[in-house]
């Protein structure tokens, strides 16, 4: 008996370093950053953490992100494109911004090109509630504002937060004005009403698309009155503010781009401050590290010509002359090709695109453990893990997907590994849970090797979505890796 179970003890004993090597050569992992990450590193990814958080409290709409971004290029050195002279040189590091909503930047490689772009490429626009245009009137003693939705959202969801009007009008003597109201504390902030509870027997039975609608979302704007007896006296004195503030009428309100968003700050989350939450972290939490990781790339010359594309108009399907789809874009690494070369051959573009690679950087979806039953537990990104790497996005049978080559992904994730950069295998959800695009497949169209790469969040899409910091860390290490590494 004794003998028995020392042997089963001896067995036991030397299958277990084999399981162990076997589980360590064969099967994958992706272990918590926090295991992974020694004081030091957790340090500097706090640091780059409260740096994120203050850029996107400042930079909440795509022209905002364009403008700010536009400062820090400047201020790292970086000209417009088109002050840079007809030749470009090794190094030097240019920029466009698109239309005031979208922005362009590079550093010129050793190779002047030769060996196609490495680019990384997010989106700067996220879901919004726009004014319509005309969008201010008075009902019951109350002034409000008509608003019309941009992108994917539950607008329940965005009804009795506090909410800000940022934007750009155009008088009528052609001047532009920024709008900006809610950010400051002694600002007033503006709301969406929703129903009170005692009278929602009837809404509560709507299904949850219906429950707040479209023409519901109604901006309170104030209900003072002018002192003047007589109609419209409510609306008039919104306008008159306006008026004053702004030079505003209600003329310049019909072509105006105001963009109603969550007023306030990104935050830490958790007792541990762990978590960032916000407005717009789809994709500002991808465009941030993109930005960064371009700005930060080292005074040696990298082997190739370094690109970060901020694009708008993503949320609604990358359309229009500033969205991923438009030409402009292209143009842009076309004119980057012809100054490095003093010469334009679009033969020789075309090949250059084929041989350009880029990691549409955008976010995924964490698995929520309050949620877990739209994912794949196997398949899906966790918060905390690292860099969600996406082979294919798209819903259904894959439609609508740019799905990335083994051979690319993989060489990639070797290349990650071999800089000790984790990263985590993503997906959007459970396949027929829905699903959802980036700007992948219009890069893709051009003839580049694209991956889909970026931060998994929880609430995506909602006025306060959660990132974790150590993701947003690791990520901008990894698109950094990617453009002064990948070969
Ligand atoms: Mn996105
Ligand atoms: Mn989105």
């Amino acid at each position: 008996m004794a003998e028995k179970k020392s042997n089963a003890k001896d067995k036991k004993k030397k299958d277990q370093p084999k399981l162990k090597t076997l589980q360590e050569k064969l099967t994958v992992k992706y272990p918590n950053l926090f295991d992974l990450t020694d004081a030091a590193t957790l340090k500097q990814a706090y640091a780059y953490a409260d740096q994120y958080k203050q850029f996107i409290s400042a930079a909440k709409t795509e022209r905002e992100f364009t403008a700010l971004a536009s400062q820090r290029l400047e201020a790292s050195g970086f000209t417009p494109l088109q002050a840079a002279g007809a030749r470009l040189k090794p190094g030097d590091r240019v920029y466009q911004p698109l239309r005031g909503k979208a922005l362009m930047a590079a550093v010129v490689g050793q190779d002047l090109c030769a060996g196609g772009f490495r680019v990384l490429g997010a989106h700067i626009d996220s879901p919004r509630f726009d004014s319509k245009p005309t969008p201010i009137y008075e009902d019951s003693d109350l002034v409000l504002m008509k608003t019309h939705y941009y992108g994917g959202v539950k607008k329940y969801q965005w009804t009795t937060i506090p909410l800000a009007l940022h934007g750009i009008a155009v008088t009528q003597d052609g001047s532009a004005v920024t709008v900006c109201i809610g950010e400051s504390e002694s600002d007033p902030v503006f709301t969406f009403s929703d129903l009170l509870i005692h009278l929602s027997r009837e809404q509560l039975q709507k299904s949850a698309a219906q429950v707040v609608t479209g023409e519901e979302c109604n901006l309170i704007l104030g209900s003072r009155p002018l002192a003047d007896k007589g109609d419209g006296r409510f609306k008039l004195q919104v306008l008159a503010l306006l008026f004053d503030r702004y030079g505003l009428t209600e003329e310049d309100l019909v072509s105006a781009e105001l963009e109603i968003v969550p007023a306030g700050a990104a935050r830490d989350v958790g007792i541990d401050r762990s978590l960032i939450g916000a407005y717009g972290q789809d994709d500002r939490v991808c465009a941030y590290p993109s930005l960064t990781a371009l700005l930060d790339l080292p005074q040696a010359v990298p082997a190739h010509t370094c690109v970060t594309l901020l694009s708008d108009k993503e949320e609604v399907g990358s359309d229009g002359n500033t969205g991923a789809a438009a030409r402009p874009y292209e143009t842009f690494l076309m004119d980057l090709l012809a100054r490095s070369r003093g010469s334009y051959d679009e033969l020789a573009f075309r090949h250059l695109l084929e041989d350009s690679c880029m990691l549409s950087s955008d976010v995924t979806n964490g698995l929520d453990p309050s949620f877990a039953s739209v994912s794949d537990p196997r398949n899906s990104a966790y918060l905390g893990r690292g860099m969600a790497v996406c082979k294919v996005t798209g819903s259904g049978g894959k439609a609508g997907a740019s799905e990335a080559s083994t051979e690319y992904m993989g060489a990639v994730c070797r290349m990650l590994k071999a800089h000790h950069l984790p990263w985590q295998s993503g997906e959007l959800g459970k396949v027929d849970a829905g699903g959802g695009g980036t700007i992948c497949k219009y890069f893709a169209n051009l003839g580049m090797q694209v991956l889909d790469c970026g931060v998994p969040v929880l609430s995506m899409h909602s006025p306060f979505e959660i990132s974790h910091k150590l993701d947003v860390y690791y990520t901008y290490l990894a698109y950094r890796c990617f453009l002064e590494k990948f070969a």
